[in-house]
């Protein structure tokens, strides 16, 4: 394996944030693929490996024994030489609110089909802007993780919101020889859909002034106030809407200087947007499920019977997406289209083997 020659990423292509770096140490860990990542997140205020990136980075090294050189706080460019992924049990902290939830999409991808079940305990923020809250986690993505064959759940055991973090979670993955993929064409019959607001270590009328007004711009049946415990203080507007075939999650941050009525706006807008047409997947959504869907379309050879990738219908894909696509097509063997759907504003994504059929 670490005899493959070195691939280098530009990690300031496209969005230029962590992403790229996370997702190719991703591929490169479940593809036994040696890379080198350089101008390391580049594209934002802080670039360089900020606590939760360097967590995930070395998270990965330690899963897969994998030779590290660069992993320092601010570093701008590193070498990767992963070996054979080894299930188990791990705990890795972050010291920050850095995301738990990022740090889990870096080494999840190896674990499910790795050769015995893992649990993972992780320590962050799990509710922090700019990243996966645990909810959307738990509720949106990894039910499509899951349709792939592996057996993925997760636990909160103790909150962590940005700026404090503090947060705790458990993963446990019971993997699957290999991944297959899936079409998500429709959203399928509603279920459910339902608002819930956190809040902690701050005056429960933030919360009450949330749930009316939420309730008066949405009408759904349910809207419910959980005040909840955490190192420090914490609120966020959460809209869950449940289909047959696909969950999403849309959230609001409560921060200092930003009224209630405006985070309920902000929910309320990525609510609308996402019922103006009826695509299944949203943006979020859209580049999170990329990864996954290239891993089984990558490893189409090795599974006769088995669906390699997948096509879904999207809203119009973000930059994370186009970026993200440009980076699996770089360091896996798939074929990727985007295509305009016949209703305004959707794109429907196939992603496949890059040669179907040798
Ligand atoms: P990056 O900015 O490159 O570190 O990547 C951030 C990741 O967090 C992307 O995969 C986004 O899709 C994801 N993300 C950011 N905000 C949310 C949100 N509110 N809900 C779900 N995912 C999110």
């Amino acid at each position: 394996m670490a005899d493959l020659p070195y691939v280098t990423i530009d990690g300031s292509q496209g969005e230029g944030g962590g992403q790229i770096l996370r997702s190719a140490l991703a591929i490169a860990a479940v593809a036994g693929q040696p890379i080198f990542v350089d101008k390391i997140r580049s594209g934002r205020k802080k670039p360089g490996l900020m606590r939760q990136h360097l967590t995930a980075v070395r998270a990965i090294a330690e899963i897969c024994d994998a030779e590290l050189s660069g992993a320092s706080p601010g570093s701008q460019s590193l070498s990767f030489t992963p070996k054979t992924v080894q299930p188990g049990a791990y705990e890795f902290r972050i010291g920050t609110a850095g995301s738990v939830t990022l740090v889990l999409q870096t080494i999840l991808p190896a674990l499910l089909t790795a050769s015995g079940p893992s649990t993972v305990i992780l320590e962050g923020g799990t509710h922090n802007p700019w990243a996966p809250p645990f909810d959307f986690l738990k509720h949106a993505w990894l039910p499509l993780v899951n349709r792939m064959g592996p057996q993925v759940t997760v636990e909160l055991q103790e909150y962590g919101f940005f700026p404090a973090g503090g947060g705790r979670m458990i993963l446990h993955v019971q993997p699957a020889p290999l991944l297959c993929g899936f079409d998500l064409p429709a959203r399928g019959e509603l279920l459910n859909r339902n608002v819930s607001i956190l809040i902690s270590n701050l005056p429960r009328s933030i919360a009450t002034r949330e749930a009316r007004r939420i309730a008066g711009k949405l009408q759904w049946e349910s809207v419910e106030i959980q005040q909840v415990s955490s190192a420090g203080p914490g609120n966020l507007v959460l809209a869950q809407l449940q289909y047959q075939h696909v969950t999403e999650v849309f959230t609001g941050f409560g921060r200092l200087g930003v009224s209630a009525e405006h985070v309920v706006q902000e929910v309320v807008r990525q609510v609308r947007r996402y019922l103006v047409t009826d695509a299944p997947v949203g943006e979020y959504l859209a580049d999170q499920i990329l990864l996954p869907l290239g891993l089984s379309a990558a490893a189409a050879c090795a599974g006769a019977n088995r669906k390699a990738g997948g096509t879904f219908r999207t809203l119009r894909l973000s930059r994370h997406s186009t970026t993200h696509l440009q980076l699996l097509q770089a360091l896996l063997p798939i074929s990727i289209s985007v295509k305009s759907d016949s209703e305004p504003g959707v794109e429907v994504v196939t992603i496949g083997p890059r040669n179907p059929g040798n």
